[in-house]
């Protein structure tokens, strides 16, 4: 199969960490027999750099007639001082709302060989941690109705949560079908002691788990979820939630799994295809000294085999070698535990994932 990937390198790191991705998926496609081409685009500060806006026009086209996006990180200290719609982050937001991506996927699992940089006690590390957080990308406060006005009490501020059971239907389905292909196991997270919105949210969350059957659904309130987190993440397989609690909660999971170079994540819509990055930035601090480590997006680039392509023996061939060089105690500067190295650079911890694929 030929595959048409186009590839956003970006800012800092960005170019460094997508091309370890690139020579990833150029094994893959030759082990596997499929043609990965890339089509490069700009976003982000390199965007702004080129064409003087954040997420040119013929950067949506290659984006939208390609079969997915891999991403590296946009921004940097460079771009900083511009006006928000000129940021390079604007990028990002673009390009959900033109590819009509409302999911974002974030998995968070613990390697055995990195327990000790869990910040947890290590009875609670011990029993594993592997989720997912679906959450809501498109709706929610972070695109409701706001604004200032005065009051009684001088000025006040406003921001609106808002759902339509429409956009709840499609995120809860979007999960029910992940938490099928996982343990069958969702955790819906809401505030339905509280808010109107969250109360239509587990309605129909509730409504479409009826054609789910096989997939066991429990309610869990955002306030008991940030600490269920914390005292038992074992527990949970897939969360469903909604923009800003799904926003709040993948960091806190994410602190959980010791790296955030580490963790990759998907955003999807109704069809194939998404943009596939990872969690991180664009980490200017590091940036162009082959420090970085790849990890976070080449495991991104397996989701985009995964969910993208419908291509699993060739994701998972990609993570068993990621698990299994991490095993075998290769270490990027950033999950360097005390008293080992000496730290392998990007290149270097490319090399070992490519020689165990
Ligand atoms: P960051 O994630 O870039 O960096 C935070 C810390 O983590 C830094 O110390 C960095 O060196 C380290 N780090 C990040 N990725 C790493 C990796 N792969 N390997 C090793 N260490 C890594 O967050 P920040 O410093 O707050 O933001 C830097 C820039 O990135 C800002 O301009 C910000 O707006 C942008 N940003 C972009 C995205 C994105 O493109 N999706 C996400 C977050 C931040």
């Amino acid at each position: 199969m030929t595959y048409n990937i186009a590839l956003i390198k970006g800012d800092g790191i960005g170019p460094e960490i997508t091309a370890a991705a690139v020579r990833v998926l150029g094994l893959i496609g030759k082990k596997y027999g499929h043609d990965f081409n890339f089509h490069e685009a700009a976003a982000g500060g390199r965007a702004i750099d080129e064409h003087g806006i954040p997420l040119p026009p013929q950067t949506i086209d290659i984006c939208k007639k390609s079969d997915a996006v891999l991403l590296g990180a946009v921004g940097g200290p460079k771009w900083d001082t511009l006006p928000g719609h000129l940021r390079p982050e604007r990028a990002l937001l673009g390009l959900r709302k033109e590819l009509g991506l409302f999911a974002n996927l974030r998995p968070a699992a613990l390697y055995p060989s990195l327990s000790a940089a869990c910040p947890l006690r290590a009875d609670i590390a011990a029993a594993g941690i592997d989720m997912v957080i679906v959450r809501e990308l498109t709706g929610g406060m972070y695109y409701g109705d706001r604004g200032r006005r005065m009051s009684e009490g001088g000025e006040e501020a406003y921001d609106t949560e808002c759902y339509s059971a429409s956009e709840i239907e499609r995120i809860g389905r979007t999960a029910f079908e992940l938490a099928s292909k996982r343990q069958n196991r969702l955790v819906s997270i809401d505030k339905a002691n509280v808010l109107e919105s969250s109360r239509l949210w587990r309605e129909v969350i509730h409504a479409l788990s009826a054609q789910y059957p096989q997939v066991e659904l429990t309610d869990m309130l955002v306030d008991n979820a940030a600490m269920q987190l914390i005292r038992n993440p074992a527990q949970f397989d897939v969360i469903v939630t909604g923009n800003m609690f799904g926003d709040i909660l993948s960091d806190e999971a994410s602190m959980l799994t010791g790296s955030i170079g580490l963790l990759p994540s998907a955003s999807v819509g109704a069809g194939r295809g998404g943009l596939f990055e990872p969690i991180h930035g664009s980490a200017p601090d590091i940036a162009g000294q082959n420090k970085a480590n790849p990890i976070a997006t080449i495991l991104s680039a397996a989701m985009m085999l995964r969910y993208a392509f419908g291509l699993d023996r060739e994701a998972g061939a990609v993570e068993d070698a990621v698990s299994g060089v991490l095993l075998e105690g290769a270490r990027t500067a950033d999950i360097l535990g005390a008293g080992s190295g000496p730290a392998l650079t990007t290149d270097a911890m490319t090399d070992a994932i490519l020689a165990k694929i």
